[in-house]
This record gives C-alpha cells, sequence and structure tokens, in this order.
C-alpha cells in the first residue's frame, strides 16, 4: 500500500474509534512519526495529508526541516532531548512531547527566552515505570508541574506518555485511563504557565484504544510509513 492509502486508512480507524467514543475525529491530530523515514517519504505523508511530523533525534528534525522547507510542516520532537541540543530546535518545532527533567525544562526556558518565544511543551509520564523509558513517575508530577511556573518562556501544554508494548492493546488500556486520570488532576490545579490541552498517547498498535480512553494527539510511525528498517536510538 502506499502512503496516502495507509493514511486513508488511518484517518477512517481513527475516525471510527472517535464516534465509538462520542468524540469528534477533528478533535484528534495524528502526527506522522517520521524517524528515519527520509525526507521525500515524510514530504509524501505530509502531502497526504499529514501536516504534523514527529521525530525522536535533533540531527532528523534538522535535516528534514530543510528538506521540506517548502511546506508547512508542524515539527514534533517526541523522543529523548539532550540538554546541549535544545539550542538547534527550539525556534522549529510547534511541540517538545518528551520534557522529564527539570534541567532540561530550564535548558528550554533559557533558549526560548533567547528567541523571545514561549516554548509549548508537554511532561512525560512513564507509568508502566519500565526501567528502558524515560518519563516522571505519577507521584513525582505534581510537585514536577508546579515547578514548571518558574519558567516564564515555557508553557506546560499536557502530557505524553509511550505505553508498554504489548500483544493486545487491551492490555495497556488502563495506562491511558490513568493518564486521562491524571490529565484531570493537574488541569484541577490551575497553575501558571499550565493550560492542559493535549494528550499524545497511542501509537500504531494501541491508537484506537488511547483514542477511546481520551487522548487527542496519537503518534504514529509504522502504520503509515512500513515497517522501519534501521535500529533507532532510544
Ligand atoms: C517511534 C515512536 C512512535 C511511533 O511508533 P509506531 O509504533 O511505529 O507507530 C511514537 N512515539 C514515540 C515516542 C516513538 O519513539
Amino acid at each position: 500500500m502506499s502512503i496516502k492509502e495507509n493514511i486513508d486508512e488511518i484517518l477512517k480507524r481513527k475516525n471510527e474509534a472517535a464516534l465509538r467514543c462520542g468524540r469528534s475525529p477533528e478533535d484528534i491530530t495524528i502526527i506522522a512519526v517520521s524517524k528515519t523515514v527520509d525526507g521525500s517519504r515524510a514530504r509524501e505523508a505530509v502531502m497526504g495529508g499529514l501536516e504534523n511530523l514527529g521525530e525522536n533525534r535533533v540531527q532528523e528534525i534538522m535535516n528534514k526541516y530543510d528538506e521540506l522547507q517548502d511546506l508547512q510542516v508542524k515539527w514534533h520532537m517526541i523522543g529523548h532531548l539532550q540538554k546541549n541540543k535544545v539550542k538547534y530546535i527550539i525556534d522549529k518545532v510547534e511541540l517538545i512531547h518528551s520534557v522529564e527533567s527539570i534541567e532540561l525544562a530550564a535548558e528550554i526556558n533559557k533558549r526560548a527566552s533567547q528567541h523571545n518565544i514561549i516554548s509549548n511543551i508537554l511532561i512525560e509520564l512513564n507509568i508502566g515505570e519500565e526501567e528502558s523509558k524515560f518519563g516522571i513517575n505519577e507521584i513525582s508530577v505534581y510537585d514536577f508541574v508546579s515547578s514548571m511556573e518558574q519558567f516564564e518562556n515555557i508553557k506546560v501544554m499536557g502530557l505524553m506518555t509511550v505505553a508498554p508494548y504489548c500483544e493486545n492493546p487491551e492490555d495497556v488500556r488502563w495506562v491511558f485511563k490513568k493518564m486521562k486520570d491524571i490529565f484531570d488532576k493537574i488541569s484541577s490545579m490551575n497553575l501558571k504557565n499550565t493550560q492542559m490541552k493535549y494528550l499524545s498517547m497511542g501509537m500504531t498498535n494501541d491508537f484506537e484504544i488511547a483514542i477511546e480512553e481520551g487522548s487527542n494527539i496519537v503518534r504514529i510511525g509504522t502504520a503509515v510509513f512500513g515497517k522501519r528498517i534501521y535500529k533507532e536510538d532510544k
């Protein structure tokens, strides 16, 4: 199947999942995860209707940012971000999904302030508390988001998680439920610099379940571009 056909299939599944739980399909954004995919195929996804592209490496954003400059791409940083690389992407990305330390937030704040912009971020949670994953645990997240009040050039727009991989996506439904619960609790805290709007969860294997539980940003790679050939950095 072509990338365009893949996208049409995903849109159909997204619409059905939204309607199943009484939500409006337009309220759910699909990010095409173009990591390891070359610029010309990323371009096909944008032309096919997915203007939001997600990457997990700074270098890849920079390369494709230049290559696709003629398109209206909205870039998303979804992978682990090293402090010393923040400066390269701060003015290029729409949303940083993967903030999970005060030090990283401080660096984003500093660079955003130098550019005179407000940087939109999500806080990454590790709900399964898997050793192999980045993210803040459920207990620490309330203090963490409160501490974001000190950063004037950051706006916390919501939460992100990568659910543990399970053959049967029903087995991770609880993770998405828990995320929605934390999301609602933080919303009711009415913090400065925080405007809870996005719940970024759901990937190729589990995005319909994530939508049913309240996700409004799903990050989809394999179902758009096919299986990734190259090994990715974690
Ligand atoms: C790779 C990746 C995705 C997409 O995964 P697929 O299973 O290929 O859809 C989503 N989110 C993050 C953070 C990723 O690294």
